[in-house]
């Protein structure tokens, strides 16, 4: 309760920075952090430049490259479960391909992301509140690629994907024919969830090639039902994958990797558009230009909570794409 008030005084809106650690072959070249913290706070960070100059970024919050997992869902948590007091609530991780959106959102069987975690406090809360609310969840995944949609979640997924469109209905959006699966409890879910991004590189030759140029959404749709007096609830929380921010080089822009990165950048920026366009209060709401933000026009806006990571590499080489995502990230603040 407290919670719901705080972000309602700063707005529906949050922007949390991610900044990994350097890895293996980073550490191996001698690359030095262009991120800087300062240990005492945790809501802001400077980045170094090459010509030595500093800049500054604040955030609702910054994660630091030793935050781990428990430590990024501890801030999330209060969001994501709002879904259950009937909040439509979007989350998406944004940055360059190989700052760890997948890791943030999804995560490693050993450090588990946002995603499972989620589920995992939708059931124990669900449980908590059984005297007094009957829940019940379900999952849908599905992926944007090229402004087609195509759903994560079917069963055989060697037959030719199935063409999915958005239906414009009375104030909401639907995508008829898109799976839900009701899920239970926590065992099955992570299982789900891997099948589910594992659908995600199908017809690839790389996995990680296609996910960094496809948008990947888990949305759980929560119904719920008073069981004093027998109010009915119904709210979707969308968990966003995006594509790579990056943008690629000139020598690499041709034919199909020409088309894609058109269909990104035109997505991406579709989505700085509404979310700066819902921060400043202006009137009128782009949502329209993109599959994406179409697809999630009734969960953005109004009293919907919104919360952007934005994932950056500490490596001096990705200077110049860290400083893109940031900026991007400081427009929708
Ligand atoms: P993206 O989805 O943005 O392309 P990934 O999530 O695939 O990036 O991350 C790239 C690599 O970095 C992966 O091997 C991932 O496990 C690792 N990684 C990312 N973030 C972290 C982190 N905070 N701590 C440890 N490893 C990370
Ligand atoms: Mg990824």
């Amino acid at each position: 309760r407290l919670y719901n008030e705080v972000i309602e005084l700063k707005g529906n809106i949050r922007v949390f920075c991610r900044c990994r650690p350097l890895n293996q072959v980073e550490i191996a070249n001698g690359s030095n952090y262009v991120a800087e913290f300062d240990p005492s706070l945790d809501n802001e960070l400077h980045i170094i430049s090459s010509d030595s100059s500093k800049k500054q970024f604040k955030f609702d919050h910054v994660f630091k490259p030793e935050d781990n997992q428990e430590a990024v869902f501890a801030q999330t948590k209060p969001i994501v479960t709002s879904v259950l007091d009937g909040y439509n609530v979007c989350i998406f991780a944004y940055g360059q391909t190989g700052t760890g959106k997948t890791f943030t959102m999804e995560g490693t069987p050993e450090s588990r992301g946002v995603n499972y975690r989620t589920l995992e406090e939708l059931f124990r809360i669900s449980q908590e509140r059984s005297g007094i609310m009957r829940y019940e969840l379900f999952v849908s995944m599905l992926e944007v690629y090229n402004e087609k949609i195509r759903d994560l979640l079917v069963e055989n997924s060697n037959q030719p994907p199935k063409k999915l469109e958005i239906k414009q209905a009375e104030g909401t959006q639907e995508v008829p024919g898109l799976v839900e699966t009701r899920v239970y409890g926590t065992e099955e879910v992570w299982e789900l969830l891997k099948s589910g991004s594992q659908a995600r590189s199908v017809g690839s030759t790389s996995a990680n090639e296609l996910s960094s140029r496809s948008h990947c959404l888990l949305r759980v749709t929560v119904k719920g039902q008073s069981l004093i007096d027998g109010q009915k609830t119904r709210s979707h929380l969308w968990l966003v994958d995006l594509a790579g921010s990056e943008r690629v080089g000139k020598i690499e822009v041709e034919g199909e990797r020409l088309k894609e990165s058109q269909f990104i950048n035109k997505s991406l920026s579709a989505l700085g558009d509404v979310i700066s366009a819902l921060a400043s209060k202006t009137g009128h709401i782009p949502y329209r230009n993109s599959k994406l933000t179409h697809m999630l026009q009734s969960s953005l806006g109004g009293d919907c909570k919104t919360l952007m990571f934005v994932q950056i590499s500490p490596s001096a080489a990705d200077l110049g794409e860290s400083l893109c995502s940031l900026n991007f990230a400081a427009r929708v603040r």
